[in-house]
């Protein structure tokens, strides 16, 4: 490389007045924070499985590990995930808009999916918190059959000049769902545009909703 650490200093700081100029007219600019250096990225499970999965695609390898120490850095920004597509605004020689899109999960699999968890699911907080029993979580994880997409069910568009297929800005949102996972374990359900409350049995779907009203009753100060 033949910049100095000057010059990387100049740049993270020309960006930083960027950001603060886009703040000042009202844009939202929201780090993910990520744990830096050589701790572990995720912490949970769904996190965890989220990054083994990625890291487990040949054709993504040589892009991850610039991609993950770019996230370690703060250099992500406003990570949205909605059905089918991922956003956010990341941090390189300039602010660069990534997206990427998702195909849904394809009917049959979520079907089947659903079956082989009739009944071995216990509550939504037991299916974010990733307790569940051997089978469930295998086939829940499985690169074929889980929840995790495949690479060609994921295309992605970045407006760096960098044409290969994959860059380091795209790179960091995919490990950054992973951190995202771990306080939002349910965002990977809404991603896949399939309903993780078809995965409890009647039962318990009844009893969350419970929960969640006595919850709402206490907020609300009324009890
Ligand atoms: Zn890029």
């Amino acid at each position: 490389m033949w910049w100095s650490y000057e010059d990387v200093q100049e740049q993270k700081k020309r960006i930083q007045r960027e950001i603060a100029k886009r703040k000042k007219r009202g844009e939202k600019f929201e780090v993910l924070a990520a744990p830096p250096g050589q701790k572990k990225l995720c912490a949970t499970f769904w996190g965890q499985a989220w990054c083994k999965n990625l890291e487990s695609y040949q054709q993504y390898e040589s892009r991850l590990p610039r991609g993950r120490s770019y996230l370690r850095q703060g250099n992500v920004h406003n990570l949205e995930i909605e059905a089918g597509q991922l956003s956010a605004v990341v941090a390189g020689s300039e602010l660069y808009d990534t997206s990427i899109y998702i195909q849904p999960l394809p009917k049959k699999q979520w079907q089947q999916i659903v079956k082989a968890g009739a009944g071995q699911v216990g509550s939504m907080l037991d299916l974010l918190a990733g307790k569940l029993g051997d089978g469930l979580m295998r086939l829940l994880t499985d690169p074929q059959d889980g929840l995790f997409p495949k690479p060609k069910e994921i295309r992605f568009d970045c407006s760096c000049p960098d044409h290969a297929d994959m860059c380091k800005h795209v790179s960091a949102v995919l490990y950054g769902v992973g951190v995202l996972l771990d306080t939002r374990p349910e965002l990977l359900f809404t991603l896949r545009g399939v309903d993780q409350a078809e995965l409890l049995s009647n039962a318990s779907s009844a009893a969350i909703t419970d929960l969640s009203a006595n919850a709402g009753d206490l907020a609300d100060g009324r009890r």
